[in-house]
């Protein structure tokens, strides 16, 4: 590392549900990253770039105080917190829902009659002001964990808490009633990093990447040789192929169409494109669209 050279820091998840998602994304964008899981501080081999692993709720304190630039943390965490950090991009994994749960004989059947009533959380934040906002009158009570067993014990009537599947609560005899967030990774960023110009420069360039390996996301590249007079109707089977590139092979009256498409959609129209004279069908991954 040569000396003071400006480096960024990206905090992500230490263990836990973002951390994979975090380190493939940031293997994605080619950087080498290859410390241990334990290790708090990995330098990157082939950018300048720092990766810090923490608690997930350490990272938006962490990054509003610029001991790191950057940060991957779900947006709920960031929401709680409330700490003023720039909005980069969301990132399309660790969805979840924070959702009011009420266990499975509960009298309550509209958010409306939690008006008077009690309901613990790990994320007092973001509820009260959704129940703020909703006009209801109901006592948080905040705790730090096991939210689920809250109405076992009689410490509340309901409880706010993530879902993805639902299964938690279930197991817990509570049902996901009411959503409050919907959320997911974000990538967010401290206010100065931006207007500090060779953090910015660094910035940009790590932007370029990530926005290009999101872009490649669940997109294949696709090949195929075909009739000339193929063409149209290849384009009308996937939308995507509006202008696909075509190249004339050696063999007269016959080209090469290659394109992007949809990875889901390709098994879909695989048939119809055999079904109008393509052959030699090639798909292949894509790692990266820069625009
Ligand atoms: P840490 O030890 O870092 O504090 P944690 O136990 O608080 O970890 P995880 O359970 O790993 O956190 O969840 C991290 C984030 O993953 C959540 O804040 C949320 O944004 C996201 N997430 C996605 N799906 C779920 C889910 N089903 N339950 C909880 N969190 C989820
Ligand atoms: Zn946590």
């Amino acid at each position: 590392m040569e000396q003071g050279e400006t480096r960024i820091k990206i905090a992500i998840q230490k263990s836990g549900r973002l951390t994979s998602d975090s380190l493939d994304l940031l293997r994605a964008c080619g950087l080498e990253l290859d410390g241990q899981k334990q290790t708090l501080y990995t330098p990157c081999r082939n950018f300048p770039l720092d990766l810090l692993a923490l608690r997930d709720d350490d990272i938006p304190q962490y990054v509003h105080d610029g001991v790191a630039d950057l940060g991957i943390v779900g947006e709920n965490t960031v929401l709680e917190k409330g700490l003023r950090v720039e909005r980069v991009l969301d990132l399309g994994f660790g969805v979840c829902r924070l959702m009011i749960c009420l266990p499975q004989h509960s009298e309550v059947r509209t958010l409306r009659d939690l008006d008077g009533r009690r309901l613990a959380t790990t994320y007092p934040m973001i509820t009260s002001r959704f129940l703020e906002a909703e006009g209801i009158g109901c006592e948080v009570v905040r705790l730090s964990g096991a939210v689920e067993i809250a109405p076992m014990l009689d410490i509340a009537d309901a409880i706010c808490d993530l879902v993805s599947t639902g299964t938690t609560a279930r197991l817990n005899g509570l049902y996901p009633a009411f959503t409050v967030l919907t959320s997911q990774a974000r990538l967010i960023a401290n206010e100065n990093v931006l207007s500090d110009p060779a953090k910015r420069q660094l910035f940009d360039r790590l932007m370029i990447r990530i926005q290009g390996s999101l872009e490649a996301r669940g997109r294949r590249y696709l090949m195929m040789n075909a009739p000339c007079d193929a063409v149209d109707e290849l384009r009308s089977i996937i939308p995507a192929l509006k202008s696909p590139t075509v190249v004339p092979l050696a063999e007269e009256g016959m080209v090469a169409v290659h394109s992007v498409i949809a990875e889901d959609a390709f098994w879909d129209v695989m048939e119809k494109l055999k079904g109008v004279g393509a052959s030699d069908i090639v798909v292949v991954p894509i790692e990266a669209i820069i625009r």
